[in-house]
């Protein structure tokens, strides 16, 4: 009989403490038990990728019905309904949470609908007063949007926000040129709304491969985005009111801290979407929008769950810090996904669990791979991306560049400007493709294929001799014979 109640207490029912509780209770036969104090399926089911995606489809619509009619359709474009689409959103949202808590109960672990914060190297205590003895235990808590540190930020909405408007506003303000960012400029362009987009350094996607994302910012253009790059806000205040009485006002958020205005979150997020504010920018210019969103970033959910007391060491964002077993400073607590900041994407923080159930509960140490991850951001058009930048790959080694960008097919025809976008850099020395971008429609659907060859070590002959899919974008892959430049 152990002396614990249970092998493992996972806190966060997200994407990862979801699979590590149910692949740690099912297949490795422990006993285990999970919290969570909102919904399951977090960040990524709830309020990011699942939603996020379900936008992506809706917005593209329109543009669906106007190349229709080019290909000899009778469609007609009617409006788009947000409250229609909002209801069957969360109605899908619902089942998917469902389906995550019937996982968890047909693995046989224990939930709990409570905030669990630790208390002892095993143990943990919920908000229902509880307290839970665990021989292990996973921090699985995930990450949260902020806002910047300025007067007045209440008034922006985040993400988390998007899913639960009212209604769709008439113009919106994007603050940030990252993921997010970037992707609701598009969603939100499509569903009809004039979307401007403030970003403060000198081309979105900051990290990314420089001609790639110059590419998807001209798209984002073409398509009626107003991006402004070398731009910040620098003032906020409700439309209104008298802005200086504002900038001078009462509540200064920046004062106040960020752990504060975490705890406003979920109030501010009521209240934020209620009139139109006023904003003035760093190039002086000053507009009233109906809505703002602040894409600003995330943060790791570490803070007030007793980590720090207990010795866990947090980076200075917040992070967890691990070991490449996901193992913190305390020996029994580990952490895995948003929380820990390595690289925040779904499918990973999923690996980081699987790795950690077998390193724990299958005693074969097993660190998480984190090298070559094909990502996609979903703008419009999408870019798939696996490898490195060719700016990485020549600040490393000398590389040879194959890149092509044209006129696809399909919007061409419908008289469309679009472009796509299809690069590889490859080293010189061992001819090893080091990176793929693609800038398309559907080009997440192409990564993912591309990256298995890219993971394999696959060499620019490599792909030289794999015979064209035609006629496809992506055949271009294939087929680019000459380097455009060396590096
Ligand atoms: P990012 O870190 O990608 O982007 C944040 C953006 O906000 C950057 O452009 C940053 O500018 C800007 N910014 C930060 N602080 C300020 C400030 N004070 N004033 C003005 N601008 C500011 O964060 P996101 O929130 O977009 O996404 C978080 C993470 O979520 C991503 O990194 C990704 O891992 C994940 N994600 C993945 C998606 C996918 O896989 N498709 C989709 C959405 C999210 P600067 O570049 O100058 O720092």
């Amino acid at each position: 009989m152990s002396e614990f109640d249970y092998d493992l207490f996972v806190i966060g029912g997200g994407s990862g403490g979801v699979r590590a509780a149910r692949v740690a209770a099912g297949e490795a036969g422990a006993k285990v038990a999970l919290a969570e104090d909102d919904r399951y399926g977090g960040t990524c089911v709830i309020r990011g990728c699942v939603p996020k995606k379900l936008m992506v489809f809706a917005s593209e619509y329109a543009g669906v019905v106007e190349d229709a009619q080019s290909y000899g359709w009778d469609l007609q474009q009617g409006p788009f309904d947000w409250p229609a689409f909002r209801g069957r959103l969360n109605d899908e949202l619902d089942r998917l949470e469902q389906v995550y808590r019937n996982l968890l109960k047909s693995s046989g672990v224990d939930t709990f609908d409570a905030r669990a914060s630790l208390s002892g190297p095993h143990e943990v205590t919920l908000s229902t007063g509880e307290i839970k003895s665990a021989k292990h235990i996973l921090v699985a808590t995930g990450g949260h949007p902020v806002r910047p540190e300025m007067p007045n930020a209440h008034l922006g909405i985040v993400s988390d926000d998007i899913f639960h408007l009212e209604s769709l506003p008439k113009s919106l303000l994007i603050i940030g040129g990252g993921y997010i960012a970037c992707e609701f400029a598009g969603i939100m362009n499509g569903l009809g709304v004039e979307v401007t987009q403030y970003y403060r350094g000198a081309q979105i996607l900051r990290g990314f491969d420089d001609e790639a994302r110059g590419l998807v910012a001209e798209q984002m253009r073409e398509k009626g985005i107003n991006l402004h790059l070398g731009t910040n806000i620098v003032d906020i205040a409700p439309a209104e009111a008298d802005h200086s009485m504002s900038r001078a006002g009462t509540g200064s958020d920046a004062a106040m801290g960020a752990a504060a205005q975490d705890q406003m979150a979920a109030q501010v997020s009521k209240d934020a979407a209620r009139g139109p504010v006023w904003v003035k920018a760093t190039n002086g210019s000053e507009k009233v929008f109906d809505l703002v969103l602040f894409a600003t970033g995330r943060n790791p959910n570490s803070r007030d769950i007793g980590l720090e007391e207990l010795g866990v060491k947090l980076g200075r964002r917040g992070q967890i810090e691990v070991d490449d077993y996901s193992q913190t400073a305390v020996p029994s607590i580990y952490a895995i996904g948003d929380v820990t900041d390595r690289v925040n994407l779904t499918p990973v923080a999923i690996r980081e669990g699987m790795a950690f159930v077998e390193t724990v509960f299958h005693a074969n140490p097993t660190p998480v791979d984190h090298s070559l991850i094909p990502s996609a951001i979903f703008t419009q058009p999408e870019m798939g991306t696996v490898g490195l930048s060719e700016e990485e790959a020549r600040d490393k080694e000398p590389v040879e560049i194959f890149c092509t960008s044209f006129r696809p097919m399909q919007t061409a025809f419908a008289g469309r400007p679009d472009r796509v976008l299809m690069k590889l850099i490859v080293s010189k020395a061992n001819r090893k493709v080091l990176g793929c971008h693609i800038v398309a429609p559907g080009a997440g659907e192409m990564i993912q294929l591309a990256g298995i060859a890219i993971k394999m070590g696959a060499t620019k002959e490599d792909f030289d001799r794999t015979v064209a899919v035609h006629p496809t974008m992506s055949e271009e892959i294939v087929t680019m014979r000459t380097p455009v430049r060396t590096a």
